[in-house]
């Protein structure tokens, strides 16, 4: 009886290991998941989240009308907007106020997109740029004037989308 334990224990461990090796030379023959970064560059998927833009319309008006909902919404608290009053000599958005300034904490974010759901008027979009690291703290809090699209649609939206 305690002979024929013995086999069946070997067989079930036999099965079992060469269950295994079918995995593993399964997998030995199959295109290699991982890539030769940074040589290799990664082709990230359309909705990535990735560094915020302020984008414009075609008309190089500002989206932000600084209604702070971002603010309100973000989970880490990193993003910190100071509105200003839109005047009939310096129209900066489309509605009565503008972020004067906007700032973005990259060290608080987690990047979950809360802020670009929340936006009205689509004025804050993630993009695909992953590459953040830099050497410290301050240049890791972006300012509006590296947020803000250097030109309509650089971000790679359409700027005449609705929201
Ligand atoms: S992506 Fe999320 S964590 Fe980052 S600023 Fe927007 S709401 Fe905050
Ligand atoms: S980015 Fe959008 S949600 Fe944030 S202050 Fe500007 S308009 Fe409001």
């Amino acid at each position: 009886m305690a002979n024929r334990n013995g086999w069946q224990r070997a067989l079930v461990e036999t099965t079992a290991i060469l269950k295994g090796m079918a995995v593993t030379f399964r997998y030995l023959f199959r295109r290699p998941v991982t890539i030769q970064y940074p040589e290799e560059r990664p082709t990230v998927p359309q909705r990535f989240k990735g560094r915020h833009w302020l984008t414009l319309y075609p008309d190089g008006d500002e989206r932000c009308v600084g209604c702070e909902l971002c603010v309100i919404v973000c989970p880490s608290q990193a993003i910190y907007v100071k509105a200003a009053e839109n005047t009939p000599q310096r129209r900066v958005s489309k509605g009565e106020r503008y972020a004067e300034e906007f700032q973005i904490n990259m060290l608080r974010c987690i990047f979950c997109g809360f802020c670009e759901e929340a936006c009205p008027t689509g004025a804050i979009v993630l993009g695909h740029e992953f590459e953040l690291a830099d050497y410290s703290r301050e240049a890791l809090i972006y300012t509006k004037e590296m947020l803000q699209e250097p030109y309509p649609g650089a971000s790679g939206r359409d700027p005449a989308r609705e929201v």
